[in-house]
């Protein structure tokens, strides 16, 4: 919003006071001309870390990219690149953007430089480069960016811009599956992913990510690829994940480098859906197993991967849930310490499993949850099991 703005504004006018020069570019001065929200500015400028470091109190040099720094300014980030190497001003480093519409600068009195006719491409809504066979294979990733801003902005790439990405696909393997990652992920989110995945898969793409896949474009119609109905990201990652592996994403999801947490959840989802590929059978065991936010996921993608949609199988998940006795081991009333002053006899390898039976027992309603009956319980247990 303007607020953000004047502070950014603000920001490069402090760099220039002590005869540096410096203008905000890239996505936030695209966002700002597109009215889309600004999350965080990227600055470029001929001065160098110590200049910077004399002005800003907080510069954070950030572990992926070596040559920015990030800049804390009156609650904003601010992302500071150095001109980039060939480049000694601005023009030279505006060209070396990976597209037109992140070509646009603003300077310290707040006009907008356009150099290469980026608001006509805004306007208009196309993604393009200058000289693509030789952007792409600089850096490939930018085939990637080119598919992100299809699905985040609603763009479409131009058509020579299009057929070098084509050309060069096969250099995506040079590219670290973080970073495709990244991109991914902010497709994923986007309005038009559909769009995008769709260009991803019926041209192959994939073939050159992790594990080479080959997919058919026969069996890919737009519908295949809307993730609407899925609401987490990680929900649209197992999503992901699947359309890249079927049956064996659980195995390869491991290949991309998500956070280790995410992992396991999707790994979780992806196991389920292999296992049940006509419906996934939730009663009071599996849903206490794998906790209500989880087996929601988890039901969502099954839903989407078969192409249904029912809110009262999730409704009904929501519900077992609620009205389960027990929510986790931690409540019920008999713990190892407890079994152990019953039972002086009992083994320590057995412990585990008396309180499983025990868990099982109470989330069944076989038995209360109270801890007379617990322990009754795995007297009875005891005597038949000698
Ligand atoms: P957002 O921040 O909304 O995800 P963005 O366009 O700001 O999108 P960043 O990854 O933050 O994307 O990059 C900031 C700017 O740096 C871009 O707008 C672009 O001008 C430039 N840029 C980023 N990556 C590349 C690249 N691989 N090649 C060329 N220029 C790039
Ligand atoms: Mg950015």
């Amino acid at each position: 919003d303007q607020e953000q703005w004047h502070i950014a504004l603000d920001f490069i006018r402090y760099i220039s006071e002590s005869g540096l020069e410096a203008y905000i570019v890239g996505g936030a001065v695209r966002d700002y001309y597109l009215h889309r929200p600004v999350h965080d500015f990227d600055i470029v400028t001929n001065a160098s870390r110590s200049d910077i470091e004399k002005l800003f109190t907080h510069v954070i040099t950030p572990t992926h990219r070596f040559n920015t720094w990030i800049v804390r300014w009156y609650g904003l980030l601010f992302e500071v690149t150095p001109y980039r190497s060939k480049a000694k001003w601005l023009e030279e480093d505006v060209k070396l953007r990976d597209f037109t519409i992140n070509s646009l600068a603003v300077d310290k009195t707040g006009v907008m430089i356009d150099t290469l006719n980026a608001k006509e491409d805004l306007d208009n809504g196309i993604i393009r480069t200058i000289h693509p066979d030789k952007r792409f294979s600089e850096d490939p990733l930018r085939i990637m960016r080119a598919l992100r801003f299809v699905s985040q902005l609603e763009f479409k790439i131009e058509y020579t811009t299009w057929h070098a990405c084509l050309c060069q696909q096969s250099q995506l393997e040079t590219v670290p599956v973080e970073r495709i990652q990244a991109e991914i992920v902010k497709l994923l989110a986007g309005n038009k992913h559909s769009d995008a995945l769709y260009l991803m898969f019926f041209y192959g793409f994939p073939t050159y990510f992790p594990e080479r896949i080959q997919v058919s474009p026969k069996d890919s119609s737009k519908k295949r690829y809307n993730m609407n109905r899925l609401q987490q990201s990680i929900e649209k990652w197992s999503a992901f994940m699947w359309l890249l592996y079927k049956e064996d994403a659980k195995f390869y999801c491991k290949q991309w480098l998500l956070p280790k947490r995410d992992t396991k959840k999707i790994q979780s989802i992806l196991k389920r859906c292999s296992r049940y590929p006509e419906s996934i059978p939730w009663d009071e065991t599996l849903i206490y197993e794998t906790g209500e936010m989880l087996a929601l996921q988890t039901e969502r993608v099954h839903q989407w991967l078969k192409g249904t949609k029912s809110n009262k199988r999730l409704q009904y998940i929501s519900s077992v849930y609620y009205s389960l006795p027990i929510k986790s081991r931690k409540e019920l009333f008999m713990n190892g310490r407890d079994l152990l002053e019953l039972f002086p006899d009992i083994k320590k390898e057995e412990i585990g499993h008396y309180l499983n039976v025990l868990e099982l027992a109470v989330i069944r309603r076989n038995i209360p949850n109270k801890k007379a009956e617990l322990a009754a319980y795995i007297k009875e247990k005891r005597l038949n099991e000698r």
